[in-house]
């Protein structure tokens, strides 16, 4: 089978959904990592590495631009290495970072990702779709799962490329049209989540540093969740390849602070919502893979047989932590396409 995982910047997609992916490419999958935009406006959040970009000295004298070329030529590199590691495939959708502006009322800057003309990315993430034709599409929900420009910009042109590549009016220069059965949201962080590992922390006598934002999480925010893949053995897959992003991730941040063997423990899968399903069946609880009920390939031109059913072949026994979130009855919700109000809870870290 085929994922496709939608992602704003380089380093998205080693904190969001990183372990699964590594999980299915590692299982023999086709997994691939779309970047819509190469990070030039990224800063460099880790002080140990501060130095790396004197190596990449300017070009042609310093300006934002020359900067921005210096840091994309950083990200590049770092990106291969993180999908190496990942074992993904990787493509460049070819936008410009949109930055984080200080205010979020605040323009974003001309020429940058969140200010494209919507069907150019539409078309882009369309050319992609209709080529590698995925069963499955992994991308951030209509609040972006943190508020960055770029990832509300990613989740619309996500969403609206899903459904264009299956239809055959639109795009028609983008090739054969491709019908993805699924579409998902990661969840970066659950309330969940985030209580196991604390309680794990405390359980085993350390100090959590999570207590202030669990005290501050708002309940509101939380996004249901419809599917919990098993992981945990990639979890320091992940971490290497979150950490191959040099510039943008601070090894001593809060982000690591919780031991690997802590997290497998508490909290062996990542969660997902399923938010377009167009299997022709339904959900029986939980999910426990991304591509569980797929029976047939997208190809609706009439090109190529279906692939056939898929069986979802991780053995092991059973998860606690699934049966709990089966018990709270996660409800599927529609695909809601327009930023809501509600609070993102999105991670303290300044990370990205
Ligand atoms: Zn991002």
């Amino acid at each position: 089978m085929r994922l496709l995982a939608i992602h704003a910047h380089p380093d998205d997609e080693s904190s969001k959904g990183a372990a699964t992916c590594a999980r299915y490419a590692a299982e023999g999958h086709r997994v691939m990592v779309l970047t819509c935009t190469g990070g030039e406006r990224g800063e460099v959040l880790n002080p140990a590495v501060a130095d790396r970009i004197e190596r990449y000295p300017p070009r042609s004298g310093s300006s934002p631009e020359a900067d921005m070329a210096r840091m994309a030529e950083l990200r590049r590199a770092e990106m291969a290495e993180a999908a190496a590691i990942l074992g993904v495939e990787h493509r460049w959708l070819g936008f410009v970072d949109s930055g984080m502006p200080a205010d979020p009322r605040m323009p974003v800057p001309a020429g940058s990702f969140a200010a494209a003309p919507p069907d150019r990315v539409v078309e882009a993430m369309v050319d992609v779709v209709r080529q590698f034709r995925p069963h499955v599409i992994v991308t951030y929900d209509e609040n972006g799962g943190y508020p960055h420009p770029d990832h509300l910009a990613t989740h619309r042109g996500a969403v609206r490329a899903f459904y264009a590549a299956a239809d055959p009016a639109a795009f028609p220069r983008s090739g054969r049209p491709w019908r993805t059965s699924k579409l998902y949201y990661t969840h970066l962080v659950t309330k969940d989540r985030l209580a196991a590992f604390h309680e794990a922390m405390l359980h085993h006598g350390l100090e959590s540093p999570l207590a202030d934002w669990l005290a501050g999480w708002d309940d509101a925010g939380n996004r249901p969740v419809s599917a919990r893949i098993r992981c945990e053995r990639y979890y320091a897959t992940r971490n290497r390849a979150l950490l191959a992003h040099a510039s943008q991730v601070d090894p001593a941040s809060e982000w690591f602070s919780v031991p690997l063997e802590l997290q497998q423990e508490a909290w062996p899968t990542e969660d997902f919502e399923l938010a377009i399903d167009l299997t022709g069946s339904a959900p029986d609880g939980v999910e426990d893979c991304l591509f569980a009920r797929i029976t047939d390939a997208g190809d609706i031109s009439g090109g190529l047989p279906g692939s056939g059913v898929h069986s979802c072949a991780l053995a092991g026994t059973p998860d606690p932590n699934l049966d709990r979130a089966a018990e709270r009855g996660a409800a599927l919700r529609p695909a809601l396409h327009t930023p809501t109000d509600l609070p993102t809870n999105a991670p303290r870290p300044s990370y990205r």
